[in-house]
Formats: C-alpha cells, structure tokens, sequence
C-alpha cells in the first residue's frame, strides 16, 4: 500500500552525509564539547540568515522562550500576553517566571493573533506580548509592534515554527525585541535532539542572556545571577550549520508542495490558512480545516497517509493551566480551531505524486460521504 508519512531525515543529510560524519568522528575524539567554535560558527551564521545581531544557542525551543523572559526581568506580578491556540511550550514558559500569562483568541482566518483582542488584553502589568508565528506564517508585526511602542511593553517573537520566514522582507525573529527558534528534530530547522536558540539585536538583552543560559556567570567562578544550564551543544551546533546552507531552498520547496495542495484541493469543503501578500510564510504545518475533521482523519491514517491534529486541546483547557480560572467557551476561535484543524504531510523531499496521492484520498473521504448522503 502507498504511505505518505511526515518525516524524511534521510533526505536532510544528502547530498554531503559523509564529510558531516567525518567532522562529527574529529569533534568526539577532540573534546571540545561545550561552547566550542562550532557553537560560535553556529550563532554567527544564524544570526545573519536572520538579519539580527546577536544568536545564542541553549537546551531547546521552551528554554529560549524561558531564558528570554527572565533576561527581560520579567517574573512574579507582571502579565505576558500570547494567544490561546499555540504550543503549551509558549505559555509554560511564561508561566515558569512567576509571571502570569495572559491569553487572547486567534483570527479566525490567519490563526494568528487576533490584535483587537490583544487592545482589550493590555493592562497596567503588561509587561511583553509572544506572538507566535504559527504553522510557519508570520504575524503581521507592525500593528502589534506600534501598540507595543505606544503602551511601553516588548515583543518577543516565538518563531518555533517559522525559520526564515518574512514578513515585509524582513525575517521573522528579528523584529521584537528578542525571538526564540526550536531546532526540534519536527522542525523545518532539525537538530538531532533537543535544541533553540535565541536572536537579538539589543547587546543588553544578549549580554544577560549568555549569563543567564551558563547559571548566571559573568566570569569564572563569578555568579551574577540564578540562571539555567542550557546551552546549545556543540554536536548539534555543527548538524545545524550542516542544514542551514539549505534551508531557503528547503522552504521554497515547502511553498511549492503548499501550492499544490491549495491546487489539488480547491473544489471540495475545506478551507486553509490565509494568504497574504506580504509575507514569505515557511509551511512548517499544513493545515486543512474540515467540520468532519475526526472523520477524515481517520479515512487519510486508514488510506496511509500520516496526517496528525496540531494541536486538539487549546492552552486554556489544559489540566496543567487549571488554575488560572480560564474556561471552555472564553476563546470561541481557539476551540473551533482545535476541532476543525488537520495537518497534511509536509516535506521539502514530497514529490507531485505524493501530493496527488494525499490530496486523492482527501478526496475520496468526500466523495464517499456524498454518495453516503446520497444512499
Ligand atoms: C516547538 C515549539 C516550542 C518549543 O520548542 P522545544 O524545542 O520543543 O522546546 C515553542 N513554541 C512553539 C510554537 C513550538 O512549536
């Protein structure tokens, strides 16, 4: 039977797997494992394919979010704003400093923030806003960056989903005041393991950070603050400088099979996340919207393709956020979103035939329901 699944590592290590090994057999025998050159090369690099001054490498995508906040000092007493329909990471993070998360609903087009509702969320303890670039479409930054400037609170980009996304031409991530990457191995910026980093463009925020991902040290032996281990190892530092090169043509292809699927799906009831015209999105997720979501669901695993939900359960009903006294009905987009949502495969390596062949089974799911209106 034909598959279609979600992920081909294979493909992300050719065409040049041998010298990548050759380098990472010289590193395992050399010992320089911690904050190495290849770490540095890392940083210098992604911090220019994101236009942004300063990259630092750490743990994970949760720990950039995390480590970001608590360089901005934000903790016990202040409020951050983010939208209820991301990944728990965004708003575990928040809720890691002691300080209290704030939600809003999504746009019931773009499933991004929705900036009216973040107006209605502001408050004198407002401290930061986390628009999340979801699925890999930017957030129109320049509303939410110009409120930011008028009521004195930061923006920090989550762009776990987006690398090498643009909007208005410029990357995603570099244009708050900080913005945090996952290089999860799901990513479209895949690491072997468990790994994030953080860009900037403001030499304090940089600064605090380095201390913050080394438990506070400024120098040695010199504590400064109560910080975190999470640095980027230098092992997975060097698999992504290896990706990096490609990552532009990686997400072009990504558009490419995005187009198709817009194509091969245009006549039957579902519907896609907006388009809009000034934006470069990356198409981490592929994500269709049908109201007969679990159903079709099940015909496309039955048929073999590996179609997954992202995500079935919105933040503010979750056991883990219970007491923060959110309850169902209060961000109506974010449920619906959460019931009606379906990712596609998406891969750089997809071929039209496996476009065509996922995109057959999406239809024969409605062919088969009208004939079964129609009995
Ligand atoms: C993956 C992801 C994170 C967390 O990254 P990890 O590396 O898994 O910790 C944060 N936010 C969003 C939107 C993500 O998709």
């Amino acid at each position: 039977m034909r598959q279609c699944s979600r992920y081909n590592y294979r493909a992300q290590f050719q065409p040049s797997f041998d010298m990548l090994l050759k380098d990472l057999s010289a590193m395992l025998l050399a010992g320089d494992y911690v904050l190495s050159s290849h770490v540095d090369e890392f940083e210098r690099n992604f911090a220019s394919f994101n236009g942004s001054a300063y990259c630092l490498g750490v743990n994970s995508g949760t720990d950039a979010l995390l480590i970001v906040l608590r360089s901005l000092g934000i903790g016990p007493g202040d409020e951050v704003i983010t939208q209820a329909n991301t990944f728990h990471a965004t708003v575990a993070a928040i809720a890691l400093t002691g300080a209290t998360p704030v939600l809003v609903d999504a746009d019931d087009e773009s499933f991004l923030i929705d900036s009216t509702a973040v107006l209605a969320a502001i408050t004198r303890r407002t401290r930061a806003i986390i628009p999340v670039h979801l699925f890999g479409k930017p957030t129109p930054m320049r509303e939410i960056l110009a409120v930011s400037h008028k009521k004195d609170f930061l923006v920090v980009e989550d762009a776990a989903q987006a690398h090498g996304a643009r909007i208005n031409g410029r990357r995603v991530g570099s244009l708050g005041i900080a913005g945090c990457f996952s290089f999860h191995p799901s990513k479209n910026l895949a690491a072997a393991g468990d790994a994030g980093a953080i860009v900037t463009n403001d030499a304090t925020v940089a600064r605090k950070v380095e201390q913050i991902r080394a438990l506070g040290q400024r120098g040695p032996n010199e504590h400064v603050a109560v910080g975190y281990n999470s640095k980027l190892d230098s092992l997975q530092a060097r698999i992504l400088s290896h990706k990096l090169a490609r990552l532009d043509d990686w997400n072009a292809q990504r558009r490419r099979v995005a187009a198709h699927y817009r194509d091969a799906l245009v006549d039957i009831p579902v519907s896609f996340q907006r388009q809009d015209a000034d934006e470069e999105h990356v198409y981490h997720l592929f994500q269709i919207r049908c109201e007969w979501r679990d159903d079709l669901l099940a015909h496309l695993k039955r048929s073999g393709v590996d179609a997954v939900v992202r995500y079935p359960v919105p933040i503010h009903l979750q056991p883990a956020f219970q007491h923060q006294g959110w309850s169902r009905g209060q961000f109506p987009v974010a449920e619906r979103l959460a019931n009606e949502l379906l990712c596609l495969p998406i891969r750089p390596d997809l071929t039209e035939g496996d476009v065509g062949f996922v995109s057959d089974c999406v239809r024969s799911f409605f062919d088969h329901a009208i004939a079964r209106r129609g009995a």
